[in-house]
C-alpha cells in the first residue's frame, strides 16, 4: 500500500508531542525537521515539502492546550488541514460540457495507465449514469494499445472507434467525432499515443488534437511509481497541454506516494480520480480530505463505506445475515464470502482504512496471504455440495477424501472446518447481539 512509510514517520514525529502540556518552538522545529525529512524522502518535491513545512510551522508554534485537545491532537489537526490544502482542498470532479459530447482526452506516459484508465471512466460513467460512451483509439504507434482498448470495449459493451494504424491520430479523432455527434454518444473518451519519455513529435501532436477536438478535459495520466519524475513529466505535459486534471495510477503498489502530494502544487490542475488496482473497478474519487486522513494514518472510514457499498451486493449482505441469526450459515457461503473479501483488494489495505488501525502494534504483520485463501478455496471446492450445506457430515474419512482431493494434509483441513465452526458460532452470537458470550470479549 502506498505511503507506508511515510505514514509511519509522519506519526512519529507528531506522536512525539503526546505527553506535552505546551509545546514549545524547540519542539515544533524538531518536529518539523522530521517532517520535512519523511516528505523528502517519500520524494515529495522540495518546493512543496518547503511551502508546506512553513504553513505547518507558523501554525504551530505556541499551540496549547485548548478546549478537548491536547497540543499533539492540535499539531495534527494542523498538518491534516494543511496537507489537504497540499492535495488540493476540495473534492473536483469531471468537468461535464453543457451539450453532449462531453470531450475527455487523456494524456500522458507509455505505461502510465491512460488505456486502463479509460476503461475505468468508462465503466464508471456507465454504472452511475447510464451514460453511452464511445471510446477513440488514437494510439497509432502501438497495434496492442488498438486491441487492448478493443479489449476493453468488448467487456463494457462499450463502442471503440479506430482507423488501424495508417492514418494519423488527428484525422482518426475527427472521424471518431463525427460517429460520436451522429450516434448522440453523451461521452467521448479519446485514448491518445505515449512515449518512454517526453518528446517534441508527442507533444506536437497532442497539441493538434487538442486544437481540433477542444475537450472539456484534458486528463493527465501519472503513475505514483514514477516517484520524482512524475512532478517532471506532469510540469512538461501541463506548459504543452494545459492539463484540466491529474489521474495517479498504481497507488495499490508500494510506492512512496511523492507524486500524489507534489502534483496538485507544481500543475495546479486538480486530482480527479485515482487507481488503485488492475480491475475496471479499481477506481477511486479523488478526495483531498480523506486522502490526508489516510496519510497520517488517521484511516478513511467514508471510503471503506463506500468500497463497501460497492461491492458488496445489498440483497446478498441481507441474506447472509439472516443466515448468521438463523445459524444456517454454510459452506457455500463462505466460500461466497471469500470471493466478495477477494474483490475488495487486500485485507490489509482495508483495515487500515480504519481509524486508529495503522497506528496499531502488530499491524504491519496482519497480511491475509492471497494463496491461503485458495487453499481454503480448493477445500471447499472438493466438498460434495451434501457437505457444503451441511458441515456436520464431515467425518474423519470425508476429511482424509478432502484433503486428498484439493492437495492439502489433513491438518490443514481440520484446522479450515475448525474456524469455520468458531466464526459461524460467534456470527451466530454477534447477530443476536450477544456479544458478552464470544470468549474475551468481556475482557475488552
Ligand atoms: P498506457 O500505456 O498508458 O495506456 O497504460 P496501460 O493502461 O496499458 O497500463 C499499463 C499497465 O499498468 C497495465 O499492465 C495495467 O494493467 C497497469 N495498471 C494501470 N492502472 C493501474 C493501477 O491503478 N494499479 C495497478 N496495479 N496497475 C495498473
Amino acid at each position: 500500500m502506498a505511503f507506508e512509510n511515510l505514514t509511519k514517520r509522519l506519526q512519529d514525529a507528531m506522536g512525539k508531542l503526546r505527553r506535552k502540556g505546551k509545546v514549545s518552538e524547540n519542539d515544533v522545529k524538531e518536529m518539523m525537521r522530521e517532517i520535512r525529512l519523511a516528505l523528502l524522502e517519500a520524494d515529495v518535491a522540495l518546493p512543496v515539502v518547503k511551502e508546506f513545512t512553513k504553513a505547518v510551522r507558523e501554525r504551530a508554534v505556541g499551540v496549547e492546550v485548548l478546549e478537548n485537545l491536547n497540543p499533539a491532537q492540535q499539531i495534527v489537526k494542523i498538518v491534516d488541514e494543511e496537507l489537504t490544502k497540499t492535495l488540493g482542498g476540495e473534492t473536483v470532479g469531471l468537468n461535464k460540457s453543457e451539450k453532449i459530447p462531453t470531450i475527455i482526452m487523456m494524456s500522458g506516459l507509455q505505461g502510465a495507465g491512460k488505456t486502463t484508465f479509460a476503461g475505468k471512466l468508462a465503466n464508471k460513467l456507465i454504472k452511475e449514469e447510464n451514460a453511452r460512451p464511445l471510446l477513440i483509439a488514437a494510439d497509432v504507434y502501438r497495434p496492442a494499445a488498438i486491441d487492448q482498448l478493443k479489449t476493453l470495449g468488448k467487456q463494457l459493451d462499450v463502442p471503440v472507434f479506430d482507423m488501424g494504424t495508417d492514418t494519423s491520430p488527428v484525422e482518426i479523432v475527427r472521424n471518431g467525432l463525427l460517429l460520436a455527434r451522429e450516434k448522440k454518444n453523451d461521452y467521448v473518451l479519446i485514448d491518445t499515443a505515449g512515449r518512454l519519455h517526453i518528446d517534441e513529435t508527442l507533444m506536437n501532436e497532442l497539441k493538434d488534437i487538442k486544437a481540433l477536438a477542444n475537450p472539456d478535459e484534458i486528463l493527465l495520466v501519472v503513475d505514483a511509481m514514477t516517484g520524482q519524475d512524475a512532478v517532471n513529466v506532469a510540469a512538461s505535459f501541463n506548459e504543452a497541454l494545459g492539463i484540466t486534471g491529474v489521474i495517479i495510477t498504481k497507488l495499490d503498489g508500494d510506492t512512496r506516494g511523492g507524486a500524489a502530494l507534489s502534483i496538485r502544487q507544481v500543475t495546479g490542475a486538480p486530482i480527479k480520480f485515482t487507481g488503485t488496482g488492475e480491475k475496471l473497478t479499481d477506481l477511486e474519487v479523488f478526495h483531498p480530505d480523506r486522502m490526508s486522513g489516510r496519510i497520517l494514518g488517521m484511516g478513511d472510514m467514508l471510503t471503506l463505506i463506500e468500497k463497501a457499498q460497492q461491492d458488496f451486493d445489498e440483497k446478498k449482505a441481507e441474506e447472509m445475515a439472516q443466515k448468521m441469526r438463523e445459524n444456517t450459515f454454510d459452506f457455500n457461503d463462505f466460500m461466497e464470502q471469500l470471493d466478495q473479501m477477494n474483490n475488495m483488494g487486500p485485507i490489509e489495505d482495508l483495515l487500515k482504512m480504519i481509524p486508529g488501525m495503522s497506528s496499531m502494534p502488530g499491524i504491519d504483520q496482519v497480511k491475509v496471504d492471497p494463496k491461503d485463501m485458495a487453499r481454503k478455496r480448493a477445500m471447499v471446492l472438493s466438498m460434495t455440495p451434501e457437505e457444503r450445506e451441511n458441515p456436520e457430515l464431515l467425518n474423519p474419512s470425508r476429511r482424509r477424501r478432502i484433503a486428498a482431493g484439493s492437495g492439502n494434509s489433513v491438518v490443514e483441513v481440520n484446522k479450515m472446518i475448525k474456524n469455520f465452526n468458531e466464526a459461524k458460532k460467534m456470527m451466530s452470537l454477534m447477530s443476536k447481539g450477544e456479544m458478552n458470550k464470544i470468549p474475551g470479549m468481556d475482557q475488552l
